[in-house]
């Protein structure tokens, strides 16, 4: 039994009692007393009871033990969308919504586009909500990632074809007109998979256990055969890649290599044309 937070305590006075950031503990109040963010404010005088204070103490303490705070709300917000979320996959990170935008801009009408490394969907709901013209397919190599994909597709109305998938493995000879990607690009012993929120997060959607480019050349090395001559492959990597990936893609023989910044600045999605196959 937690005893961060003794019955009799009101919510005016637990929201002046810092247990954690501020913003996260207004969320796992909210979410564990089912109130609106309004209600928490204007309910300031309202005291918990023993049943209440030990559901608030155990969604704070899982928070405290170091628990992401969109593992524990089973929620996170990607591209204005909800999207659930769970320990079998990566919590969508905002600047993931780069790579997003940069696909809307290539994607032709009723464009074809595959998504690789879906994990809970975000990228290939986020354009299939966008634009329902676009003919999406996402593909994973985890069968509860897909589940988790397949429920936030459903739930936000867009139509995705999803694909039991170890990169192009079950892909065929299928041609898209625009390849995405979010992969695996953590390098294996890195100090951040052994810190903060990404240790609760699946190993298999951060790190590729080798030097951090693997899954990006993977998905270069095959990317021709399934794009026309001029289709765009658009990838997500690390702050330390941009420059690798660059090369990877020229000596593939793409063409327009670039890579673009996230809000912070940061060179995090890198891209190009496609060459004849
Ligand atoms: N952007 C994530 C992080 O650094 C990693 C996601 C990934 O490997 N694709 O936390």
């Amino acid at each position: 039994m937690t005893g961060l937070v003794a019955p009799g305590t009101t919510l005016g006075a637990l929201q002046r009692q810092p247990l954690l950031d501020p913003v996260d503990q207004r969320l796992l109040v909210c979410h564990a007393l089912g109130l609106s963010r309004t209600a928490l404010i204007t309910q300031s005088e309202r005291v918990l009871n023993e049943e209440e204070s030990f559901r608030v103490s155990e969604l704070l303490q899982r928070r405290l033990d170091g628990e992401p705070v969109a593992y524990i709300l089973g929620q996170r917000e990607f591209y204005g969308l909800p999207f659930e979320v769970g320990p079998a996959v990566l919590i969508p990170r905002p600047e993931t919504e780069l790579l997003v935008e940069l696909a809307l801009e290539r994607l032709p009408p009723k464009g074809r586009v595959l998504d690789m490394g879906t994990g809970s969907g975000a990228i290939a709901v986020a354009l299939a909500h966008t634009r329902p013209d676009a003919q999406v397919s996402a593909l994973d190599v985890s069968k509860d990632a897909l589940a988790t994909a397949a429920r936030n597709a459903a739930s936000n109305g867009a139509t995705v074809r999803f694909l039991e998938s170890s990169w192009y493995a079950a892909v065929g000879s299928e041609q898209f007109d625009l390849i995405v990607s979010n992969p695996p690009y953590i390098a294996a012993g890195d100090r951040h998979l052994s810190e903060g929120d990404l240790r609760f997060e699946p190993a298999g959607a951060l790190t590729d256990h080798a030097d951090g480019l693997s899954a990006l050349r993977a998905i270069i090395a095959g990317a021709a055969r399934h794009l026309p001559p001029q289709g765009w492959l658009l990838m997500e990597h690390g702050y330390d890649q941009p420059q690798a990936v660059r090369e990877l893609l020229a000596q593939a023989g793409f063409s327009e290599v670039q890579s673009w910044a996230d809000l912070a600045g940061i060179e995090r999605v890198s891209g190009g044309r496609a060459p004849a196959s």
